[in-house]
């Protein structure tokens, strides 16, 4: 990267890409019926860890793989709109957001910062398990998610590539 042109990489790989564009034509709709909450790590491949490609699957990231109110948004908008009848939520192994402490992410985002950023929320997860579980129930629960959607939470080894169901 040069700090200058940030982009251009990306926009001469992209020019790449378009020149053999072959996905136009899909209609947004999951076609393998799969919706999938994971998190931002750069480790995880959600489309081909599960065999998938792309217009398959809905995707959604965030630190940590949590059902949140935005998560819900779109597995409900999946659900009814977009093909969905099957639900993935997968954090991993070797998770920032799992193994660190609010005060340890403020330190180090802080020092990077430059300043205080007491003032910013960082949700970790201090039980990985529980706070699938919570988040599977939190997606059963939905009054607008309904009971024939399948539902799973798993945890994915980022060091083996394995997905192992737990919920
Ligand atoms: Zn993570």
């Amino acid at each position: 990267m040069t700090d200058d042109q940030p982009f251009d990489d990306l926009l001469a790989a992209n020019r790449r890409y378009a020149d053999t564009f072959d996905l136009q034509g899909f209609d947004g709709v999951a076609r393998a019926g799969v919706a999938m909450v994971t998190c931002m790590d750069s480790r995880i491949d959600p489309l081909r860890m599960i065999g998938l490609e792309p217009g398959d699957a809905k995707i959604f990231r965030n630190p940590g793989a949590r059902v949140t109110d935005a998560a819900l948004e779109a597995i409900v908008l999946g659900v009814h709109l977009l093909n969905v009848d099957r639900v993935l939520v997968i954090p991993h192994t070797r998770c920032a957001v799992a193994s660190s402490t609010v005060a340890e992410l403020r330190y180090r985002v802080s020092a990077s910062a430059g300043q205080d950023v007491s003032w910013h929320a960082f949700h970790v997860i201090e039980d990985q398990e529980e706070a699938l579980k919570e988040d599977i129930r939190r997606i059963r629960t939905h009054p607008l998610v309904p009971d024939d959607v399948a539902i799973g939470g798993f945890i994915y080894d980022v060091d083996t590539g394995r997905l192992d169901q737990r919920v």
